[in-house]
């Protein structure tokens, strides 16, 4: 295989949502931070070798197996007992965006929702994200943590907390966002989070977004989709976010986001504090609250 020529120099961005609400503020930020340094750092080495498509499905799939954020294991629980993930993924090259909505038992979704890429169908919900998973041989487990077990029996689970994103940008200058969450934590089943839409993930060639915050919010303003096309019709990426974060604040609406642009810039925007992210440009990398 022909080497590839390097044209671009990788960019990474990751999130693991907001802060939790129940564990002791100074206790959850200093693991979640050390999680995500941890993981940033295999995310980069391994956008090196790899698509910005591929670096986004493992990063993610890293945050899931994290139990400390509310994705994959470790995911809130819904009203009734039951946890219901939701995760999306776009290809900023092929445009195809791939989701799963309400999957419930499968360990990685995100990964479930790289593989609808290749499907003409490509956003599948519930039963039928689950048997889809299934007869692909998807690994199944219980996400549930007693953590959030605990929550959720106390009613307590606070909302807000801690879904997991990524955008990178390849050497080959190709962008692909991912992002995947267990949800806001006692919502009424059936409800559908915005993880799984392009409100919440969102790219193309000029840019790529994942959000985090109360989804509804997050969809009313269509945040990721808004501010990418923004950045498409010729805004820079600053602008971009200041302008739909200010349409988000117009209702008080609750929102992260992280997003990388075509020519490399890396930003982090959020409504309220606050989001635990970090990224990695190739020579720095940082992990913030
Ligand atoms: N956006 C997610 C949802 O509303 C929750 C979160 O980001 O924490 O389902």
């Amino acid at each position: 295989m022909a080497a590839i020529e390097k044209i671009m120099t990788p960019k990474l961005i990751i999130h693991g949502g907001f802060y939790g609400e129940l564990l002791p503020t100074s206790e959850i930020k200093t693991a979640k931070q050390r999680s995500l340094q941890l993981i940033l750092e295999k995310a980069y080495a391994y956008l090196l070798e790899h698509s910005a498509l591929e670096t986004v499905t493992f990063t993610v799939g890293l945050l899931e197996n994290d139990p400390l954020f509310n994705a994959g294991t470790g995911s809130q629980i819904q009203n009734d007992g039951q946890i219901r993930a939701s995760a999306g993924i776009m290809d900023g090259t092929s445009k195809k965006f791939g989701g799963v909505i309400n999957l419930q038992g499968i360990k990685n979704p995100i990964l479930v929702a790289h593989r609808l890429l290749d499907f003409e169908d490509r956003v599948l919900s519930g039963q039928g994200a689950f048997t889809f998973a299934h007869e692909h041989q998807f690994e199944e487990a219980s996400l549930e943590t007693q953590v959030r077990r605990k929550e959720y029996e106390e009613k307590l689970a606070a909302s807000r907390t801690s879904t997991v994103g990524c955008v990178a940008l390849d050497s080959e200058g190709r962008l692909a966002a991912a992002t995947s969450t267990g949800g806001k934590g006692f919502e009424i089943p059936g409800r559908v989070s915005d993880s799984a839409t392009i409100a919440g993930n969102y790219a193309n060639n000029d840019c790529g977004i994942s959000c985090t915050g109360v989804g509804e919010d997050i969809v009313s303003a269509g945040v990721a989709v808004k501010a990418v096309t923004r950045v498409s019709d010729g805004m820079d990426l600053d602008q971009a976010l200041d302008r739909t974060f200010a349409e988000l604040a117009e209702f008080d609406g609750f929102a992260g986001a992280i997003a990388i642009d075509a020519k490399g810039n890396i930003r982090y925007r959020e409504s309220h504090p606050q989001v635990v992210y970090g990224w990695h440009d190739g020579e720095k990398t940082k992990t913030f609250e």
